[in-house]
This record gives structure tokens, C-alpha cells and sequence, in this order.
């Protein structure tokens, strides 16, 4: 049962395709990568950089909150 609903899931999501210039998906149905279309070449290198450094930063973001999250278990620990 839990199959056929992941199935039935899958069909329902908008068919996505990885674009070859940016590297991000893109809905099938659109003839080009919404993403990058509107920029050139020069600019296209500075949205990847762009985009590195948000994926970068939402790294970074999850250890923090990793951390956050052993100290307040430690403290748990400790008060007992
Ligand atoms: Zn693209």
C-alpha cells in the first residue's frame, strides 16, 4: 500500500530535469533552465559562486545547530 502511494506520489511531482549549465533542476515541461536562462556567461559564474556559498552557509547553519543541540543535551545529563 505504501508503495503504490509513493508511486501515485512520484507521478503527481512536476518531471524535473538537471540543467547542464548551472546544475540546478529545472520543471521538464519548461524549454530552458529557469534558473540561468536570463543571465550570460560572466554572470552565470558569479550565480554559482553565489549558490556555492549558500549551500556553504546552510552547512555551517546545520553544525551550529548540531552543536546547540550536544550542549543541551549535555546540560540535560548534568541536571540529573
Ligand atoms: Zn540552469
Amino acid at each position: 500500500m505504501s508503495l503504490g502511494m509513493s508511486a501515485a506520489w512520484t507521478k503527481m511531482q512536476p518531471k524535473k530535469k538537471r540543467c547542464k549549465r548551472c546544475g540546478l533542476y529545472y520543471t521538464k515541461t519548461l524549454s530552458q533552465c529557469d534558473h540561468c536562462s536570463q543571465f550570460d556567461d560572466s554572470q552565470l559564474v558569479t550565480f554559482k559562486k553565489q549558490h556555492q556559498e549558500t549551500l556553504k552557509g546552510n552547512s555551517a547553519l546545520g553544525k551550529t545547530m548540531f552543536l546547540c543541540a550536544v550542549i543541551i543535551g549535555l546540560f540535560l545529563i548534568a541536571s540529573f
